[in-house]
């Protein structure tokens, strides 16, 4: 790595992994690796193995390169204005821990922090597929369903942090629970697991399906990336799962559009590869269903970042221009 680089650190922070990189000026990762996360146990074990994937990625890219800050993602609700990580569901071992300032301390560089979403969000305006759009809007779809938003090159927070929850917009009152306790969110009804259960629910009405086959005739097994396959193979069962699944996920993004009117959408994550071939469906679906008057002039696009959205999106945070 030159002299002239200015890097920054990214370090993704899951319930059982840090995945942890060197990203560039341009967002390019230059040198990542992974650790484990202790998810239980004393605050001060936390910090320490985020410290020591820290130190493992540092002492492990040549002569040590200077670092410019840190940046961090980690599972929410916390508070990006403090650095302050709350109560975490995924993340036990930090109640109310002051995870910015602790970093601050050991590194003497600027830290900042932000949940998941919000950081793969500003990685995606600032240097993936929303990069040169003004106002973006991005969702990150697998076993649940993210969100951020970006206005004017800043992550829109609210009040406290805790507003860009798309994810758990209500589009059926009389849906499932959801996870976060409220009924009939986009995420209890599009996410990975959604799409799997609603294929479950199908294998009566078509005892035929391939899908039966490819779960070796235990439905808990069904996952949605054999909906993707058993698609691909025209299977009737998969089919309407798909159709309802682009059904929905263009009426919650048509009441996006209709919020925000974003200068362009992106979709990642792990369950956004199925959907890609269907965004110009799912884009098609608005015509007639936004009371916008040019849906269509809002692009749908992939994201750019795909697993490594995490360490890009905390480098992204305190990525000078
Ligand atoms: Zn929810």
């Amino acid at each position: 790595m030159g002299h002239q680089d200015k890097l920054v650190l990214g370090a993704d922070i899951g319930g059982t992994k840090i995945a942890a990189g060197l990203v560039d000026q341009h967002g390019v990762i230059r040198k990542q690796s992974r650790a484990p996360m202790v998810a239980a146990g004393e605050p001060q074990e936390g910090l320490a193995a985020v410290c020591g994937a820290i130190e493992t990625l540092l002492s492990n890219s040549g002569d040590r390169p200077k670092i410019e800050a840190i940046g961090i993602c980690a599972p929410g609700p916390l508070n990006p204005e403090t650095g302050m990580i709350l109560n975490p569901p995924n993340l036990p071992i930090w109640q109310n821990y002051p995870l910015g300032d602790e970093l601050r301390r050991r590194f003497a560089v600027d830290v900042k922090i932000d949940n998941d979403a919000n950081a793969a969000a500003f990685a995606e305006a600032k240097w993936g597929a929303g990069r040169g759009y003004r106002n973006v809007f991005y969702a990150t779809i697998g076993t649940g369903i993210g969100t951020g938003i970006v206005l004017d090159q800043k992550v829109f927070h609210g009040k406290t942090g805790a507003a860009g929850e798309g994810g758990h917009m209500g589009v059926d009152i009389h849906g499932p629970i959801c996870n976060c306790g409220k009924r009939g969110c986009i995420e209890t009804l599009a996410a990975g697991p959604a799409i799997a259960r609603r294929a479950r629910q199908k294998l009566s009405k078509y005892p035929d399906s391939v899908l039966r086959e490819m779960c070796a005739g235990n439905p808990q097994a069904l996952t949605s990336h054999m909906v993707a396959k058993a698609y691909a193979l025209a299977d009737r069962a998969a089919q309407e799962v798909m159709q309802e699944t682009l059904d929905l996920l263009a009426y919650w993004l048509g009441n996006i559009v209709d919020l925000l009117e974003p200068d362009v959408i992106i979709i990642g994550g792990g369950a956004s590869l199925m959907l890609v071939p269907f965004l110009e469906e799912i884009r098609a679906r608005w015509k007639g269903a936004c009371l916008n008057p040019a849906p269509l002039d809002i692009p749908l696009l992939p994201a750019h970042y795909g697993e490594d959205a995490g360490i890009a999106g905390a480098a992204a945070l305190c990525a000078m221009e």
